[in-house]
C-alpha cells in the first residue's frame, strides 16, 4: 500500500503557478472531452444547417492551443463518443465507409492519451463496438463493466500511461499515470439486449475502492477518475449506493484519486450552481469534496481542462499540491480543425445523401413544444409506427388477440439541450432526417404483456413529471425542469387525464377509459414500447425481462419508414384538448422554446423570454 494520506490535501485549491520558486514541481494539465456522441463537424443534420461552433472539429483548436501553453499536457475522452448523432447511426447503418468508425478516426486526428467507454457506447452491440475500437490509436477504459468472457473483454479496466514530463527546472521527470474508466451500472438495463450474458455491472464508488489501490500499487504517481456518471449525491465511499447512475461525486471521495472528469449528464462544471447540490459541491471553482473536477458538457461544446501542480514526495514518488479546473467553450473552427474535418469528411457526406432520402408525407405540422401538455402529432406518430410494428411481429402468435396500446414520450424536447431542441417538423414530405428527429437512438421496438392495474401505475409514474398544482393556483411551473421529458410516456389507445392536485400514485380507478369504458384492472394488454423501456429503463412499473413477450431488432426509426410507406401520408383525425384534468381558475406555465408561437393559433397566451432562462419562452396553460 502507498502512504497517501487518505484525506485530499486540505488546502484551498491554489492557482498554478503559486510556487514559481521550487523548480522541482511539476505542472500537468488534463484535457478531458465527454459525450461527444460523434458529434464532429459543426453541422446540424436534423435542420441542414451549419451549427454554432459544437464537435471535435472545434475543440482541436482549443486543444492545440492548451497543449501550446503548457508543457506537460494529456488529453482524455470520457465516454458517449462513438453513438448518439445522426452521423453515428449512419455509420452503424453501414451506409457509410464501415472502417474506421469516423468518431474513432477523427479523435485519432486529435492524438487522445485515453478514453473511457460511456453508456451509449453499447447501443450497437459489443461486436460493433470491438470493431470500431480496433482502430483506435489509444486505449480504452471501463473499470466497473466486467467481461463474462474472452470475446466481450473490448476495454482494460485501467491503463498506466508511462509519460518523460518536465519539471519546473526543464529536468526529465518519469511519471506514471493511472486511468480508469467508470459508467453507469444502469448500461446492464438500458442495453440489456447487448450485454446481458457477457458484462457484469458493478457500482462506481464500489469497483473505485478496488482499483484506485491496485493502480496505486502498481505504481501510479497520479489517478485520473474517466467518471462518465452525473455528480450525483455526497457519500461516503463505503456508504455510497452501488446503483447510483451520477456517481462523481461519490467517486471523487475515494482516496487516491487526483483529478475527476464527469459527465453523462450533459452539463457544465465548473459552471452554474444547480438548484440544489450537496455542499461539497463547489460549481465556481469546481471541485468535488475538495478534488478537481470538470464536466465538458455535451455534443464538443467545450473542453475540460484540469491544472494540478505535483510535488516529488519521498513515500510515494508525487503528490498534488494545488490544483485548478476549468471550461473553455468551443470556437468556429481555426488551425487544427481541418484534420479533423478530414477524417470525418467521407462520412459526413454519406450522411447528407443518407438523410435527404424520403420515407413519405404529413398532413399536419409534427412538433414536441407542448408534448408534455397537450396531444402531439409527433409522438402519436411513433405511437402509432410502434403499434404496427408490434401487431405485425405478433400476428399467429399466442398474444395475436389482445388489444395492442402503445407508449412512447418526446425525446427531442428542450432540456440541457436548449431552447432550439424540439422537433418542428411542417406538413410536406418526410425524409430519413426527420426519422432521426422523431427517434434520435437506436431503440428497437420492444412489446411488454401487461395488465390494467400496470396502466393506470404507468400512468401514475410518467405524471411524477409534473409538479403538484393547487387548485386556484396562478401561473404554477409545471414541469420539473430537473426530470428529462423522455420520460413523459403517453399511452395511445387508453382515454385518460392528468390529475395535477392528486397526490402522487397510479391513476385512480375508474378514470382511465379503454373502448369507452373504465379499464379493468385484470384485462391483459399488449403494449408497445422502446426496447429502452422495455427493459426497465426509467423504472416504469410493470416493465422489464419478465413482461417482455417481444423484443425484435427493427428500429423505432425503421418501424416509422415502414408504417409511412404503408399509409403513404399521415393525417391523423385532429385531437384537442389537453392531459390535464380540468381545474377552474387555474393556470399553469410550460417552458419551452420560441418556435411554440407559431403552432398556437391564439389557443394559449406566451409570455416573453426570460433573459435569464437562454431563451425558452413559457406558454399559459388555463386548467
Ligand atoms: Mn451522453
Ligand atoms: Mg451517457
Amino acid at each position: 500500500m502507498n502512504r497517501r494520506q487518505d484525506k485530499p490535501p486540505g488546502a484551498p485549491a491554489r492557482a498554478a503557478g503559486a510556487d514559481d520558486g521550487d523548480s522541482t514541481l511539476l505542472d500537468l494539465r488534463i484535457l478531458a472531452t465527454s459525450d461527444l456522441h460523434a458529434h464532429i463537424l459543426p453541422h446540424d443534420y436534423l435542420t441542414g444547417c451549419a451549427e454554432a461552433a459544437t464537435g471535435l472539429a472545434c475543440l482541436a483548436p482549443l486543444i492545440a492551443a492548451e497543449r501550446a501553453a503548457a508543457g506537460n499536457v494529456l488529453l482524455f475522452d470520457n465516454g458517449d463518443f462513438l453513438n448518439g448523432s445522426v452521423l453515428a447511426e449512419v455509420a452503424a447503418s453501414g451506409a457509410a465507409p464501415a472502417a474506421p468508425h469516423p468518431a474513432i478516426a477523427a479523435m485519432n486526428a486529435v492524438g487522445y492519451d485515453a478514453a473511457a467507454l460511456g453508456n451509449h457506447e453499447f447501443d450497437h452491440g459489443l461486436p460493433f463496438l470491438a470493431s470500431a475500437l480496433a482502430a483506435a490509436r489509444f486505449p480504452v477504459v471501463a473499470a466497473n463493466a466486467e467481461p463474462l468472457d474472452d470475446a466481450s473483454a473490448i476495454a482494460a479496466p485501467w491503463v498506466l500511461l508511462r509519460r518523460t514530463l518536465r519539471d519546473r527546472g526543464g529536468r526529465p521527470q518519469a511519471l506514471t499515470i493511472g486511468v480508469a474508466g467508470f459508467l453507469p451500472p444502469q448500461v446492464a438495463v438500458w442495453n440489456r439486449a447487448q450485454v446481458a450474458g457477457r458484462l457484469r455491472l458493478r457500482g462506481i464508488v464500489e469497483t473505485a475502492l478496488d482499483v484506485v489501490p491496485a493502480m496505486r500499487r502498481a505504481g501510479a504517481d497520479v489517478v485520473v477518475a474517466l467518471c462518465h456518471a452525473g455528480i450525483g449525491a455526497d457519500a461516503a465511499p463505503e456508504a455510497a449506493d452501488p446503483a447510483a447512475e451520477n456517481a462523481a461525486l461519490a467517486l471523487a471521495r475515494v482516496p487516491g484519486i487526483d483529478a475527476v472528469v464527469a459527465g453523462h449528464s450533459h452539463a457544465l462544471f465548473p459552471g452554474p450552481a444547480a438548484a440544489e447540490q450537496p455542499p461539497a459541491v463547489d460549481p465556481a471553482r469546481g471541485l468535488l469534496a475538495g478534488r478537481p473536477a470538470v464536466m465538458p458538457g455535451h455534443a464538443g461544446s467545450h473542453l475540460g481542462v484540469i491544472d494540478l501542480t505535483l510535488a516529488p514526495d519521498a513515500a510515494r514518488g508525487w503528490r498534488a499540491t494545488a490544483w485548478q479546473s476549468r471550461l473553455v467553450a468551443a470556437a468556429a473552427p481555426g488551425a487544427g480543425a481541418a484534420p479533423v474535418a478530414a477524417a470525418a469528411a467521407q462520412a459526413h457526406a454519406a450522411t447528407l445523401a443518407q438523410v435527404a432520402r424520403p420515407v413519405g408525407e404529413t398532413a399536419v405540422p409534427l412538433t414536441t413544444y407542448l408534448a408534455l401538455a397537450e396531444p402531439s402529432a409527433a409522438v402519436a406518430l411513433v405511437a402509432a409506427a410502434q403499434a404496427d410494428a408490434v401487431r405485425t411481429a405478433l400476428a399467429e402468435g399466442p398474444h395475436a388477440g389482445l388489444p395492442v396500446l402503445s407508449a412512447a414520450a418526446p425525446f427531442r424536447a428542450g432540456g440541457r439541450a436548449g431552447p432550439r431542441h424540439y422537433t418542428d417538423i411542417p406538413p410536406g414530405p418526410l425524409t430519413v432526417r426527420h426519422l432521426f428527429d422523431l427517434s434520435p437512438y437506436p431503440n428497437t421496438v420492444c412489446a411488454l404483456r401487461v395488465t390494467g392495474r400496470i396502466l393506470r401505475a404507468w400512468i401514475g409514474h410518467a405524471s411524477a413529471l409534473y409538479r403538484p398544482v393547487a387548485p386556484g393556483a396562478r401561473d404554477a411551473a409545471l414541469l420539473d425542469p430537473a426530470l428529462p421529458a423522455y420520460g413523459g410516456d403517453t399511452i395511445f389507445g387508453l382515454d385518460y387525464r392528468i390529475d395535477l392536485a392528486a397526490r402522487p400514485g397510479p391513476a385512480r380507478a375508474g378514470t382511465v377509459l379503454f373502448d369507452g369504458s373504465p379499464l379493468d384492472d385484470d384485462q391483459p394488454f399488449v403494449l408497445a414500447v422502446s426496447s429502452y423501456r422495455a427493459w426497465g429503463g426509467g423504472g416504469f412499473p410493470g416493465a422489464g425481462p419478465d413482461a417482455v413477450i417481444h423484443a425484435g431488432r427493427t428500429t423505432i426509426r425503421e418501424a416509422l419508414a415502414t408504417y409511412l410507406a404503408r399509409i403513404g401520408r399521415y393525417d391523423p383525425a385532429p385531437r384537442q384538448g389537453s392531459h390535464f384534468r380540468p381545474m377552474p381558475g387555474t393556470t399553469v406555465l410550460v417552458r419551452t422554446g420560441p418556435g411554440v408561437a407559431a403552432h398556437l393559433g391564439g389557443r394559449h397566451a406566451v409570455l416573453p423570454p426570460d433573459p435569464a432562462d437562454d431563451g425558452f419562452v413559457q406558454v399559459r396553460l388555463v386548467l
